[in-house]
C-alpha cells in the first residue's frame, strides 16, 4: 500500500494542491507584462536559497505566469506595461489582469502631448485601467518633482489606483543603466507634498520604500489613512529585502496598519517569484490567518474598489 501513496502525495505536491490547500482568491498587486520586442528574460536567476528559471521568449512566459496564477489561485493581477503589451493581455486573458500604463518618466515624456493623448484614449477605452509601475526612481526623478504632477493630475482626473516604485534598484545598476538613479528617491517622506496637493490620489507606494525607509513608510502611514503599500520583490529578490521585511510587517501589524498593506510578487522575468512571494505570507509563523487573507486579497479589493459582485466571483460564488 506504501507505492499508491507516495504516487499520490507526489500528484498532491506536483499539482499545488498543497500551495493552496484553502482555496481562497489572492490578488497580485504588482506584475511586468512584455511584448515579444521588449522582453529581456531568457536567464536564469538566483535568489536566496534558489535558482529561478525565465521562459525564453514572451509567449512563453506569458503563459507560465497563467501558470502559476491558477496554481496559487490568483484571480486578478495589477499588470504593469506598455500600451503594446496591455493591448496583448486586454485580448488574450481580458479577466485575469488589470492593464496598468507602465511609465518610465523623463521630463520630455510628461510634456509629450502624442504620449499623454495616447493615455489618456486608452483610459477611455477602458484598455487601461491603472498606472503604473511608474518608474521616475529608475530615471532620476523625484516622486514630489512637479513635472510628475502631470501623472498625478490625470490618475485623480479619472479616478484610477498609482503605483510608484519605493525601493533600491538592482545591485550596481547605477553604473550601468540607471545613471541617474538615487537612493533617496525612495524615501516616502517626498510623497508629502503630493498627497496633500492630490488629496484624492488612490496611491500604491510599492515596495513600500523597503527595507531603506521602514520608519519614514511607518510615519506616512500614520499620517496619511488613505496610503496604501505593497510589499512586492521584498519576500524573494534578496536576504536584503526578505529578513527586514519580518520586522516590517509584525510591526505594521501592531501598529494597526494590517490593512493597507497589499499582496504583490514584482513578477519580472521569473514566473516563480509569484509562487515563492505566496508561499512567503502563507509560511509566516506571526501572522494570524485574517492578517494573511487582508495581505492577500482584502486590502487590494478595498484599494481598487471591487465591486460586491466581483468579489463574490472571486470566492466562488
Ligand atoms: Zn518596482
Amino acid at each position: 500500500m506504501k507505492k499508491p501513496i507516495i504516487i499520490l502525495i507526489t500528484v498532491l505536491i506536483c499539482t499545488g494542491i498543497f500551495a493552496q490547500e484553502n482555496g481562497l482568491p489572492v490578488i497580485d498587486m504588482h506584475l511586468h507584462t512584455y511584448t515579444p520586442q521588449n522582453y529581456w528574460g531568457g536567464s536564469d536567476f538566483q535568489v536566496v536559497d534558489t535558482v529561478l528559471s525565465s521562459p525564453s521568449d514572451q509567449a512563453g512566459h506569458l503563459e507560465s505566469v497563467i501558470q502559476q496564477k491558477k496554481k496559487y489561485n490568483i484571480v486578478l493581477t495589477y499588470a504593469s506595461g506598455n500600451f503594446e503589451a496591455l493591448d496583448i493581455i486586454n485580448k488574450t486573458y481580458p479577466d485575469l489582469f488589470l492593464p496598468s500604463a507602465e511609465i518610465w518618466p523623463t521630463k520630455e515624456l510628461l510634456q509629450d502631448k502624442d504620449f499623454l493623448s495616447t493615455l489618456e484614449q486608452k483610459i477611455k477605452n477602458g484598455e487601461v485601467q491603472a498606472i503604473g509601475e511608474v518608474a521616475n526612481f529608475y530615471t532620476g526623478i523625484a516622486p514630489n518633482d512637479p513635472v510628475m504632477d502631470t501623472l498625478y493630475r490625470i490618475a485623480e482626473k479619472y479616478d484610477l489606483p498609482i503605483g510608484l516604485h519605493f525601493a533600491p534598484g538592482p545591485p550596481g545598476s547605477q553604473f550601468t543603466q540607471y545613471p541617474n538613479m538615487r537612493l533617496e528617491y525612495a524615501n516616502p517622506f517626498l510623497l508629502q507634498e503630493v498627497l496633500i496637493k492630490f488629496p484624492k490620489l488612490r496611491l500604491n507606494v510599492m515596495h513600500a520604500g523597503l527595507p531603506i525607509f521602514m520608519d519614514e513608510m511607518f510615519g506616512m502611514m500614520f499620517m496619511f489613512p488613505n496610503l496604501y503599500i505593497d510589499i512586492s520583490a521584498q519576500c524573494w529578490y534578496a536576504f536584503y529585502g526578505k529578513l527586514p521585511l519580518n520586522d516590517f510587517l509584525k510591526k505594521a501589524c501592531l501598529y494597526g496598519f494590517g490593512d493597507r498593506i497589499m499582496f504583490g510578487s514584482d513578477e519580472m522575468a521569473w514566473p516563480g517569484a509569484i509562487g515563492l512571494s505566496v508561499e512567503y505570507i502563507e509560511k509566516t509563523d506571526f501572522l494570524t490567518e485574517k492578517q494573511k487573507r487582508d495581505i492577500l486579497y482584502n486590502n487590494a479589493a478595498r484599494f481598487l474598489r471591487l465591486s460586491d459582485e466581483e468579489i463574490e466571483r472571486h470566492h466562488g460564488k
